[in-house]
Formats: structure tokens, C-alpha cells, sequence
């Protein structure tokens, strides 16, 4: 086994039990650059990351390590040092979400400054159509994009696609992208983050009409992740014209979110009712048979066909999302290539029983609940549990007290007690009635909510 290939299956379990964002600011550009009789040296680009390495995911990279090499690793040392060009081969892909896009750059003569593994747009290649499976859960979304990217601006616009944590809205979003930029160069992708930092910037720079030039002046806008533009005001009206310049001109806008727009925390009532206006499809969990497929499909883009029935164990024991589901399998597959053995359902039942037991044994609380639902909503625990019968408050705490009866079979005194010292009658006339919303009325709209919530609690926010 090369450094590398160690350095790999470790990063490959670590990436497992953390979110992405924190995957990527921890552990990009690091590598073992020596590893000898149980001392490893592990290189990483700065002062910052090594503090958070020692002190924060020493024990998770240390167990990670010696999984994987099934050795005693006696000592770690942390090291600043970066990579040099040649023996950069194994690094880690930013997440679309993380990408560049083109403001500076179009402004300019000078080239774009390509981030690893994108292209000139600053979309991942990797994110298109062809390999995006479709099923139950994504087929409305699926449609809605392909009929965008033929018929820009002409059949739905906006496009508001949402849906929980890693269910393929950054892929779906940028698949238009990749599609469109067979026809044209007048592609902008960003997400809410980046043109709220943009436009800050332009703004304290003097360069305000350059910014709006800019984004006015294309064919195709796509927005990741709008949810990030609540109680951004001054953002929001500058999004607000775009938008509004855009549309009238029949030029195309999307729009993904983690929540339908009427749940979005303190964003304009007049950017709820734009966003409204075109098409929201939403993107849910997938059923086992898509699971299978996206392994499928996965595993053979990797040149590693695996068994139907090691699919099958895989996708029923990942339950959270699309970007987990890779992860295992990437698991399954780096392993047996280091072992050099062949898979087998045993063997892969040993590789996941960390996962698989960690998502059974995690014990879920009433607290967690809580707190997930009062971040959902933008409102501090205090005031959910509080007395106050204000409707913003009232809402959150009955989802709350549904989603800890739902998920965690509290009896209602208990919940009652949880939820401020209140009378068991409370918790149980809130569980039911949200539970008669869901099951016997279909709203959608509340079970999208409550999916959502899952996921924060789920994911560990
Ligand atoms: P989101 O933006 O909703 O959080 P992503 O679009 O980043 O999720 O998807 C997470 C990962 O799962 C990506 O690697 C993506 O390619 C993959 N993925 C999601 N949905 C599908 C699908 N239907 N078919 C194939 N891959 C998918
Ligand atoms: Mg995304």
C-alpha cells in the first residue's frame, strides 16, 4: 500500500461522519508524506488546519488509520507542507457549491481561473443529465430541468427546485448548465452566498454597475442554495432587480433551496411570490429501487461492478441521502481494491457495520429535535419552549412536539415536560393535529417542512 492509497481509504471513512463543507476546509490538500514503523506524518497547507487536526480530529484520524492499516500507529505529527505539483494525485474535489464562478474573470481579458475539476463555468462536468438516475422522489424536478434547458426562458421561469441535503439539487441545477453551455457562453452559476459576497465587495469597491452588468446580462442564471439569502435586505433587493431584468426579457433564472419558498426565514414576501410564479418541484428521498440504480450506476463509472445483492445491503442500510449513499460505496470499493480481495456481502457487511451500527445506535433526543426545528425556523430554543403563543411560535413548537412523538415514541407527559413543563393535553392535541395535516390531508407543504427538519437532526446539522 502507497501513502497515498493509505491516505485515501482513511480520508474515504473520515468523509463518512462529516459534513462536506467541514470535509473539505479539514482535510483538502493533505497527505502522508512519511509513514514509517508506526509514525506517520501527515501534511497539511496551514497553521489553521493543523490546530483543528490535533485538536479536533486526532482520535478520528488516528482509528481511521488504523483500520486501514491494521497496524498499531504509535505517533502522529502534523506537519506544514504543501503539496507539490507532481505528486498531487489524489485530492479532493470541491463541492459545486464551493466554486468559483466567473465574476471577476469575465470582466477581464484574463482566462478564468479554472478550480480543480471545473470548467469555465465553474460547473462540475461531472454533474449532467446523462448520468443523473432518475426515479420516484426526482422525476418531477428531473423534467421540470431537462424541459428548461431546451426551451430556455420559454417554459417555466423560474425553475425552484428544493429538497433536502444531498437529493441531487446541485447536480440536477448544474446538468442545465452543462446542457446550456452546448449553445451558449452566457451562463452564470452562483450560489446565494458568493453573490451576496460579490455584490458586498462590488459595492465597497465602487464597481456596483459592473456587478449588475454582469448578472443581467445573461442567458441563463442559476442560483444554488437561496436559502442563504434570508435577512440579507440589501442583497435581496439587488436580486430582486435581477431577477425582475432577467425575467422580462424571457432569460432563463433557477433557483434551488433546502425548503419550499414560503418557508425560507426572513426573506421578501415579493421574492416569495416571484419564486412562486414559475415552477417548484421539489426533489424527495429515493426508494430503494433508485438507491440501487445511482450504486449501479456509480460503481460502473468507477470500472467496479458489484453484486446486486451488495447493492441491495447497501442501499437499504444508507438511509439519509444520495451523497452518503457514494460514500459507502466509495468504502466498499477502496477497501477491497487495498485488500485485493473480492467483494463479497460478508465482507461488505464488516466494511459498513461502523455505519450501518453508528446510524442504528445514534440515539436521537427530544433536545436535538428542539434544536434542529428552532434552527429550521429561525427562532432560539428559548422561544420555542417558551410561553409565548405568538403564530410564529406556536407552529415550530407543534412540528417539534410531532417530530419528537413521531421519531422517538415519547409518551406526551414527557414531551409535555420537554417542551416547557406544558400539560400532556397540549403535546398531544399539537401531535394530532399535525399528524391528521400530513396523513389525512396531504399537505405537502408541512411534510416537506417536517422532511427537512429530519434531515438537520438526521445529518447533525
Ligand atoms: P444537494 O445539492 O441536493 O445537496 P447534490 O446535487 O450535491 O445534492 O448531490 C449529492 C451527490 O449525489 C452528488 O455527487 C450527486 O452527483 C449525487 N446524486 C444525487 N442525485 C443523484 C441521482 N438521481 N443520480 C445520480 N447521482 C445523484
Ligand atoms: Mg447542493
Amino acid at each position: 500500500m502507497t501513502n497515498e492509497q493509505v491516505w485515501q481509504a482513511v480520508l474515504g471513512e473520515i468523509e463518512i461522519s462529516l459534513s462536506r463543507a467541514n470535509f473539505i476546509t479539514w482535510f483538502k490538500d493533505t497527505f502522508i508524506c512519511s509513514f514509517d514503523d508506526g509514525r506517520v506524518v501527515i501534511c497539511v497547507p496551514n497553521a489553521f488546519v493543523k490546530k483543528w487536526l490535533e485538536e479536533k480530529y486526532h482520535k478520528d484520524i488516528l482509528s481511521a488509520l488504523e483500520n486501514v492499516t491494521k497496524q498499531e500507529i504509535k505517533e502522529i505529527i502534523y506537519k506544514i507542507e504543501l503539496k507539490k505539483a507532481s505528486t498531487a494525485s489524489f485530492q479532493i474535489e470541491s463541492p459545486a457549491e464551493e466554486k468559483e464562478e466567473v465574476i471577476e474573470t469575465k470582466s477581464t481579458n484574463t482566462p478564468p481561473s479554472k478550480k480543480a475539476g471545473c470548467n469555465r463555468f465553474g460547473l462540475n462536468p461531472r454533474y449532467v443529465f446523462e448520468n443523473f438516475i432518475v426515479g420516484k422522489g426526482n422525476e418531477l424536478a428531473h423534467a421540470a430541468c431537462r424541459a428548461v434547458a431546451n426551451n430556455l426562458g420559454k417554459s417555466y421561469n423560474p425553475l425552484f427546485i428544493y429538497g433536502g441535503v444531498g437529493l441531487g439539487k446541485t447536480h440536477l441545477l448544474q446538468a442545465i448548465g452543462n446542457e446550456v453551455a452546448k449553445k451558449t457562453d452566457k451562463i452564470l452559476y452562483t450560489t446565494s452566498e458568493k453573490f451576496t459576497n460579490n455584490y458586498i465587495q462590488a459595492v465597497q469597491t465602487g464597481k456596483a454597475k459592473a456587478f449588475k452588468n454582469l448578472y443581467r446580462n445573461v442567458d441563463l442564471l442559476l442560483v444554488d442554495d437561496v436559502q442563504f439569502m434570508g435577512g440579507k435586505d440589501g442583497t435581496q433587493e439587488e436580486f430582486f432587480h435581477t431577477f425582475n431584468e432577467l425575467q422580462q426579457n424571457d432569460k432563463q433564472i433557477i433557483i434551488t433551496s433546502d425548503r419550499p419558498p414560503k418557508s425560507i426565514p426572513a426573506i421578501e414576501k415579493r421574492l416569495i411570490s416571484r419564486f412562486e410564479a414559475g415552477m417548484v418541484a421539489d426533489v424527495g428521498k429515493p426508494d430503494i429501487e433508485t438507491k440501487i440504480a445511482i450504486l449501479e450506476n456509480k460503481a460502473r463509472e468507477k470500472n467496479y461492478p458489484l453484486d446486486r445483492e451488495i447493492l441491495a445491503y447497501i442501499a437499504e442500510h444508507v438511509q439519509n441521502n444520495i451523497r452518503e449513499l457514494e460514500g459507502a460505496l466509495t468504502k466498499v470499493i477502496v477497501t477491497h481494491q487495498l485488500k485485493n480481495t473480492t467483494p463479497e456481502l460478508k465482507s461488505v457487511k464488516e466494511i459498513l457495520s461502523d455505519l450501518v451500527s453508528n446510524i442504528q445506535l445514534k440515539s436521537l433526543t427530544p433536545k436535538e429535535i428542539i434544536e434542529a426545528t428552532a434552527k429550521f425556523y429561525d427562532i432560539s430554543c428559548k422561544d420555542l419552549i417558551g410561553s409565548s403563543r405568538k403564530k410564529e411560535l406556536v407552529w415550530p413548537r407543534q412540528i417539534a412536539i410531532f417530530l419528537i412523538r413521531e421519531e422517538l415514541n415519547t409518551s406526551y407527559p414527557t414531551i409535555g415536560n420537554e417542551l416547557g413543563g406544558r400539560d400532556h393535553t397540549t403535546a398531544m392535541h399539537a401531535y394530532n393535529k399535525i399528524n391528521n395535516e400530513i396523513k389525512e390531508n396531504g399537505n405537502e407543504k408541512i411534510k416537506q417542512e417536517v422532511e427537512s427538519i429530519k434531515q438537520l437532526f438526521n445529518n447533525g446539522y
